[in-house]
């Protein structure tokens, strides 16, 4: 081990695994697994395998959604005796959409040191080859599984300017595709991302309409994993335009579109029969 790598008592190592290549493993990451006394990690199956893949025998803690704040408890015991841990999860960075979260809070609040070994994440390696703009992007993780909750989601991200980023499951993948045309509209540059650093790595830019047509020609396009890039809104709504579009959905809840409209046209003055027109039209999307 390098000096520069040395472990330090009492740290929480949060240690990047590969996402599908086994190559991707940093040194580091290699050296820092090699040394720990004991390692975290959300299946311990999954783990076990890399590690036999290394070499390396270590004990194993596993710390998952389920059991995350139990184990903190542990977690941090075990680093107060002045061992030195790693946390890893099935694959890419622990803590993106993954287990790790309460965990490094917790040992931030409580004063312990947690040091990251950076390699691999889908959302970063989807990007760097995408084509779409990387100077500003937002992850959204997972959408919503429930189809009203996930569109709800997409169009109150419709206006964003930055990249949009979403990881996606297999089973959902076209579904969530489709509702994204829907919502983004059919003309919006967009790239998805299929078994990155894998065999089958596959990477579809287009607009939503072809990039579905794409993946929907061949059932194997369906399968493995899924990154779903968005280039940003060109030309968001004012602030004035989405507040308009959100006091009438309030308010066709309770009245018909026209008396909707005439609420609205003596609050801000504007034409009853264009109002009128606008609350058709949200009512057609609701
Ligand atoms: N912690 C991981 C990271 O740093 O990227 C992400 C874990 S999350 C539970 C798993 C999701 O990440 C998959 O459903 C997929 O959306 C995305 N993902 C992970 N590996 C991928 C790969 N090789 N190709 C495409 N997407 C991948």
């Amino acid at each position: 081990m390098t000096s520069a790598s040395r472990l330090q008592a009492g740290t929480l190592y949060i240690v990047a695994t590969p996402i599908g290549n086994l190559s991707d493993l940093t040194e580091r990451a290699k050296q820092v697994l090699a040394s720990v006394d004991v390692i975290a990690c959300e299946d311990t199956r999954h783990t076990q395998k890399l590690l036999q893949h290394l070499g390396i025998r270590k004990p194993l803690l596993s710390v998952h959604e389920h059991n995350e704040r139990e184990r903190t408890e542990q977690v941090i015991h075990h680093l107060r005796q002045g061992q030195t841990m790693a946390l890893v999860s099935d694959a890419g960075t622990p803590l993106i959409s993954d287990p790790g979260f309460p965990l490094v809070q917790a040992l931030r609040a409580a004063g312990l040191t947690v040091s990251p070994v950076p390699g691999v994440s889908a959302i970063i390696t989807a990007l760097s080859a995408a084509g779409l703009p990387t100077d500003r992007f937002t992850f959204e993780g997972f959408l919503p599984h429930k189809t009203g909750s996930k569109r709800e989601k997409l169009e109150a991200q419709a206006q964003e300017a930055r990249t949009l980023v979403y990881y996606e499951a297999k089973h959902r993948i076209l579904e969530t595709l489709q509702l994204m045309a829907d919502v983004f509209g059919p003309e919006r540059p967009a790239c998805v991302a299929r078994e990155l650093t894998k065999t089958f790595e596959t990477f579809y830019p287009g607009t939503l309409p072809e990039i579905i047509e794409q993946i929907s020609a061949d059932q194997d396009q369906q399968k493995g994993e899924f990154v779903v890039m968005i280039a940003g809104n060109p030309e968001p709504a004012t602030a004035s335009e989405v507040d308009m579009e959100k006091l009438f959905r309030l308010l066709l809840v309770e009245l018909p579109p026209k008396k909707a409209a005439a609420v609205i046209a003596d609050l801000t003055g504007e034409n009853k029969k264009a109002l009128y027109q606008k609350a058709l039209e949200i009512q057609g999307k609701a």
